[in-house]
């Protein structure tokens, strides 16, 4: 398995290699070559693993330049129940709600949000890497919030590793920035940037842009553009559709295809789900959904690709999809279009601020099963209080984005999953807004709201960022 620039200028490299990349040298992102596939045969034999061993079978078929013993080991220390006392990926039905609503728990890691799949995987699998090729590496990421906490708690304390974190200053919840701030390991640095996320991903956009600076530091990534979490994504999406069809006939199973409702921001759980249905999981429709930040619901919709500048991105109560311009949505449009169709849109794009591929509406709708639409704050306290009603269960903002999508296009006779992204008491606020009362907050949160914060706050500005990153980067032991 090789894996290719979307801007076609990257030589082929493996699994091990796209792991310690952020952009390719050509500002693309690195996709791979081929779709390995996941015939019936290969599902059922899945079927009886715990999720770490599915993980390890799972990512295997694309890290095909790591041995599968050492990749069962990472993904076994990624998943242990350290990180995840219960189960790994609960599998909820919500009948109650609706008939075939399905709730897909990804929120049991360290940092309640889903983001903890992917990142606990890297956490484990680029030391692993680093320690083979006797490197070092200074991950630089942006954040809207659960990206890095959950890459801070996934890399704190590991030998041959920084992290830089940006986050946008003033705009996560009280529990996303104690997550995060409060982390005092050596080689965790949180730096909070006056401006919105879009402003902290193009900060990282720029130093990655200057070769030079990228290759001293060591500078890598581990934000949505990792193909490696990308990978550890798919794992959750087989999983489900497993648990799903554990009590039908086996010969019912194959053709029993399901819905899958994401709720998206950096479009990266939702491509996840595209490569799944492309290896031969039978997933019907890939149901996309976005807060008022709704880019790519406009794009899903009308075919119109309109990303949207920082100061017209809206502050809302689901802050992880505060989102206008999609990085992994490059991914798909370079499967989309092929590379010669895609070079071209992407110019336009560059040139207009938008591009118009109205004429591919229908075959991303028919062909790739992709539909979508958007929720308001009001849509996401109804959904709230509605699941709390029918079920007693609390969900987050995010979550609730997902309930309303997907109660708004569910179609009788197919089930329909919700990805639950994060927890309810990440964002109690919002829930309390909706209940009428916050969810208490047990003694560990307590104790994490409680402790003392670490942050250094910079302007939107290159220097004060390079200047940092000089201060504190983790160089290759001199030789
Ligand atoms: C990151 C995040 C999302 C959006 O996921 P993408 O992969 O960026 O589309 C949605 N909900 C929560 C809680 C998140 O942390």
């Amino acid at each position: 398995m090789q894996f290719i620039s979307t801007r076609g200028g990257m030589e082929p490299v493996g699994f091990a290699d796209v792991l310690l990349t952020g952009l390719a040298p050509d500002g693309g992102l690195a996709v791979p070559d081929t779709v390995p596939a996941l015939s019936s045969v290969d599902l059922e034999a899945l079927r009886p693993l715990p999720y770490a061993d599915l993980a390890a079978r799972v990512i295997g078929l694309w890290a095909t330049d790591i041995p599968e013993a050492d990749l069962l080991s990472l993904t076994r220390a990624a998943y242990g129940q350290d990180r995840f006392p219960r189960t790994v990926v609960p599998v909820t039905g919500l009948d109650q709600v609706a008939d075939g609503l399905i709730l897909v728990g990804l929120s049991e890691g360290p940092t309640m949000a889903f983001k903890d799949l992917a990142m606990q995987f890297l956490g484990q699998a680029i030391p692993y890497v680093l320690r083979r090729q006797g490197r070092v590496l200074n991950i630089l990421g942006a954040t809207s919030g659960d990206t890095g906490s959950a890459a801070e708690h996934a890399f704190k304390g590991q030998n041959g590793v920084s992290v830089f974190m940006l986050s946008p200053a003033g705009r996560m919840s009280e529990v996303q920035r104690a997550q995060m701030y409060s982390l005092a390991d050596a080689n965790i640095h949180n730096i909070a940037v006056e401006g919105v996320f879009d402003d902290c991903q193009n900060l990282v956009k720029a130093v990655n842009a200057d070769q030079d600076f990228k290759r001293r530091y060591a500078i890598g990534a581990v934000n949505s553009i990792n193909f490696g979490r990308i990978a550890a994504q798919i794992v959750y999406y087989v999983w489900s559709w497993l648990r799903v069809t554990d009590e039908l006939p086996v010969a019912e199973r194959a053709t029993y295809r399901v819905d899958v409702t994401v709720p998206s921001g950096n479009f990266g759980n939702i491509y996840a789900g595209h490569l799944a249905r492309e290896m031969g999981l039978p997933l019907r429709r890939l149901i996309l959904a976005t807060n008022e930040n709704n880019v790519l619901d406009e794009f899903f919709r009308t075919g119109v690709y309109a990303p949207r500048p920082s100061s017209a991105t809206l502050a809302t109560s689901s802050p992880s999809m505060d989102i206008s311009k999609a990085s992994n949505l490059e991914r798909f449009l370079w499967a989309l279009l092929g590379p010669g169709a895609f070079a071209q849109a992407w110019q336009r794009l560059e040139e207009d601020g938008r591009t118009d591929l109205s004429e591919h509406v229908s075959t991303m709708r028919e062909r790739y099963g992709f539909i979508s639409a958007s929720s308001s704050h009001a849509d996401r306290l109804t959904a709230i209080r509605l699941v709390h009603a029918m079920t007693g269960r609390l969900i987050d903002p995010h979550t609730a984005d997902g309930v309303t999508v997907a109660l708004q296009l569910m179609q009788p006779g197919f089930p329909t999953l919700v990805m639950e992204t994060a927890k309810a008491a990440k964002f109690g606020e919002t829930v309390a807004e909706a209940l009428g009362s916050a969810p208490a907050p047990d003694a560990e949160l307590r104790a994490l709201l409680e402790a003392e914060q670490h942050v250094e706050t910079i302007a939107n500005d290159l220097a004060a960022l390079r200047a940092l990153i000089e201060k504190d980067a983790v160089l290759p032991a001199e030789s």
